[in-house]
Formats: C-alpha cells, sequence, structure tokens
C-alpha cells in the first residue's frame, strides 16, 4: 500500500522532550524510527521533520521553555541539535537505516533557488536511501526571518517532495470540532474543506509552537499540492502505520485531486508576507478574468521593504487580497517608478528594464482554494502619491 509513495512525517518537542526534565524520551524514538524502518521497507520514502532541539537543549543553558527568550532558544537549539540528531542517528542504526540532518531556514523556503536547492539536497539523500531529517535552523534565525512551527514548514517540504501523505504526530488525536477540553468536543474524522476550523484552533502547546492551527494551515498548503495530511496522536506503538492502516482515530485532511502545478503552489502558499501592493479598482477587476501584468501605473500604495524575488501580495482598494506574484523590482524601485510616471525605468533605476512589476506567469490569481491574509494595518504601507 505505500510502496512507491512519499511520506513526511512530522514529530513535535512534546512528544521527543519529557515535559518536566526536558529529557530525551526514548522509548517514543525506539517506536518511531522502528516504525518509520518497516515504512522504508515496504517500499516508501521517508522523510522525518522533528521538533525538539530547542526543549532538549534547555538544561544545558538552565533554561525554561516558559521563561526563555528569542536568545536563550536560539542557545538551546545549538545545544540540543546535536543530543536529537545523535539519538536519532545510534537508533536508526538499531533498525539498520541512516539518516542526515537538513537545516532550512524561512528563506530557503520562500525564495525559488534556494528552495529548489534544499529539494535537489533532499532528493539526493532519498536516492542513496538516507532518511533526512528536517528542522528549521533556530540557531541562526530570529523572530522576523523564522517559520516558527514544524506543522508549516512540514508542509512546505510536502509540497516541495510533490509528497502523497503528511503525518503529523502530535497529542491530541486529531482535529475536534471544538476545544477538546470542552464536553462533547467530536474528533472531526475527514474534511476537506479546512476553513471553517481555522476559528477553532487556537490554542498553542507549552513545549512546542505550534498548536491546532498551524496543523490546519499545513494540511491546507498540503491539500492544494495534492498531499494527504493525517494528524493523530504519537504516543502509540507503530505510530505511522498505525494511522496509515486507519487502525485508529485520527483526523484525515483530504487531497486535493486537482492539485495545481508546483509552481503555482509555490507560488501562492507563502509561510511569512514579504510585502504587499494595492491596486487600482480596474485592475482589481481585471483580476476576475486571470493574471494580468501589474505595471506600475496600476499600484496605488506600497508595503515593504521588499526585494526583487519575494512573492508579494496584491489587494483591493477594499482590502480583499486578489493574488500573489513574483516581483521584479524592490519595494523602493517599486516606489519610484510608481511615483514618476514620466521618467523611464532608465532613468530612474539606472539599468534597462522592460518595467513590468508582476508578469502574469508569475502571478496567481487567489480562488476559493486559497485562504487569504489581512491586509497588514497602516503601518509600512506607503501611498505612492503621498510624498515624504
Ligand atoms: N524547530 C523547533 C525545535 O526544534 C520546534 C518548532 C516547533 O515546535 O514546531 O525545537
Amino acid at each position: 500500500m505505500v510502496q512507491g509513495k512519499t511520506i513526511v512525517v512530522k514529530v513535535g518537542s512534546s512528544l521527543l522532550a519529557n515535559a518536566e526534565r526536558l529529557t530525551p524520551r526514548w522509548a517514543f524514538m525506539h517506536n518511531l524510527l522502528e516504525d518509520l524502518a518497516r515504512l522504508r521497507e515496504s517500499g516508501a520514502k521517508v522523510i522525518l521533520c522533528s521538533s525538539g532541539s530547542v526543549a532538549l537543549g534547555m538544561n544545558m543553558i538552565g533554561e525554561r521553555p516558559e521563561t526563555a527568550g528569542l536568545r536563550d532558544k536560539q542557545a538551546a537549539a545549538a545545544c540540543g541539535m546535536p543530543l536529537l540528531l545523535n539519538g536519532y542517528k545510534q537508533v536508526a542504526h538499531e533498525y539498520n537505516f541512516e539518516i542526515a540532518q537538513v537545516l532550512v531556514t524561512l528563506r530557503d523556503l520562500e525564495d525559488r533557488n534556494r528552495f529548489l536547492n534544499t529539494k535537489n539536497t533532499v532528493d539526493r539523500l532519498l536516492v542513496a536511501d538516507i532518511m533526512p531529517i528536517i528542522n528549521e535552523n533556530d540557531t541562526i534565525t530570529t523572530q522576523e526571518i523564522r517559520v516558527g512551527d514544524n506543522d508549516r514548514l512540514s508542509a512546505k517540504i510536502a509540497q516541495m517532495l510533490q509528497a502523497d501523505i503528511l503525518v503529523i504526530l502530535t497529542q491530541v488525536d486529531g482535529l475536534f470540532d471544538r476545544d477538546p477540553s470542552e464536553p462533547g468536543a467530536q474528533l472531526v474524522e475527514e474534511l476537506s474543506d479546512v476553513s471553517p476550523y481555522l476559528a477553532v484552533t487556537e490554542g498553542v502547546s507549552s513545549l512546542g509552537s505550534g498548536g491546532m492551527l498551524t496543523k490546519i494551515q499545513a494540511a491546507h498548503m498540503a491539500q492544494n499540492a495534492g498531499c494527504e495530511t493525517l494528524i493523530a496522536h504519537g504516543e502509540y506503538e507503530q505510530p505511522v502505520t498505525s494511522v496509515l492502516n486507519g487502525q485508529r482515530r485520527h483526523t484525515r485532511i483530504l487531497a486535493n485531486e486537482r492539485p495545481e502545478s508546483a509552481w503555482a503552489n509555490w507560488l501562492s502558499d507563502r509561510l511569512q508576507m514579504a510585502g504587499s501592493i494595492v491596486v487600482k479598482a480596474e485592475t482589481a477587476e481585471a483580476f476576475k478574468s486571470g493574471p494580468r501584468h501589474i505595471g506600475r501605473e496600476d499600484v496605488l500604495s506600497i508595503q515593504g521593504p521588499y526585494v526583487k524575488g519575494d512573492v508579494i501580495h496584491i489587494y483591493g482598494e477594499s482590502g480583499s487580497e486578489l493574488a500573489r506574484g513574483l516581483t521584479n523590482f524592490s519595494s523602493d524601485e517599486t516606489m519610484a517608478l510608481a511615483r514618476n510616471p514620466s521618467l523611464s525605468a532608465m532613468q530612474l533605476l539606472g539599468y534597462k528594464t522592460g518595467g513590468t512589476l508582476i508578469t502574469d506567469k508569475n502571478m496567481i490569481v487567489l480562488d476559493d482554494r486559497h485562504l487569504p491574509w489581512d491586509l497588514p494595518s497602516g503601518e509600512g504601507m506607503t501611498d505612492v502619491t503621498r510624498l515624504d
């Protein structure tokens, strides 16, 4: 059944670190890797996204997760990562396979070239039959430039590898129709439209960075990429295969049967907003018939700073998000072009350029399958007509 399938498994910090003592939970790691060895032997390509480095490094720096600041967490990750990976390596050897570490940052997922470079590395490891273990490089990322949770990170990896299944192991049985501690809360066994659940999923766990919200966002990214997501409790014998075989409760979020291209998914599924523009009413109207070039004459306001090659969010005047696209110019350049319509791009920027801000090929017009993001509030949003 799993023969030839690509399966991404995400495990949260609470499964890997004892909440009180912040020490490794070796029994869980054994269970997990034994099960992943079984999956590999059945012909699946398995990729593990593992949290745990921050929690497992806390003791070494004398901190607690509840009080640790960003710098503490960065240092804790540097301490915890070797402990975690050394653990994985030794346990994997018991089950007769090799692992390798891939640490990524937000930029490696949001920048197209880096995204493809990361994909090539992971593909090469899979060709060598080595199980990649992926985590965010928490030691060098700050609040502004981090993914922050491994749920969405694992979905990006699933999208990158065009995986068939994403399994998210956590500390609850799956998604509930309301806070699971409320009486009468029901497990949602299967769903395809995640949007009604976004409001009921805001709790965050004390050890990890995600909660159910980031899991639902992750499942949404995965489904757009044609990948099914299974969310289940991690504390179980054969934690992954028991879910894949439907032997216990879990939530299954169905894959979109007609996924968009890898390029369209990469464009539309963003982890962080690099910047945005508001366009004129006529331009907004034109999106109804699909992607179109955006020129400087279309822009009303700009929110940066962003750089050439970033994917920016395009809004109508009412604040509704219409499209996302890869920009050919930085926010400063865009501002210079939009504010000076009578001067050529050469005069303004000093180099030869066609002047299209975003081409139709590098754009995705949002529809029902996309979750729109709110227009950023006033700060940083500058009118092209306002001279400052
Ligand atoms: N990257 C973090 C770690 O290794 C965890 C992020 C998360 O909890 O999702 O500890």
